[in-house]
């Protein structure tokens, strides 16, 4: 079984918003998308809070 959501995120290399599947069932990771607007990079990091919900975190690979 899949448990994505749907969350929407600011790219940090052009500023666009855009909406992404992260799959909040296997915690804390960190992995890479490419942005569907510029095509960069971006590194998502996926953090569990106290309350086990994912926050999704984006950075710049050059950060
Ligand atoms: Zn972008």
């Amino acid at each position: 079984m899949l448990y994505q959501k749907e969350t929407f995120i600011n790219c940090p290399y052009c500023g666009e918003s855009i909406d992404v599947l992260v799959d909040d069932s296997s915690g804390e990771q960190s992995y890479y998308e490419d942005c569907s607007v510029c095509c960069a990079p971006i590194l998502f990091v996926l953090t569990e809070d106290e309350s086990g919900e994912i926050q999704v975190d984006v950075r710049r690979d050059d950060e």
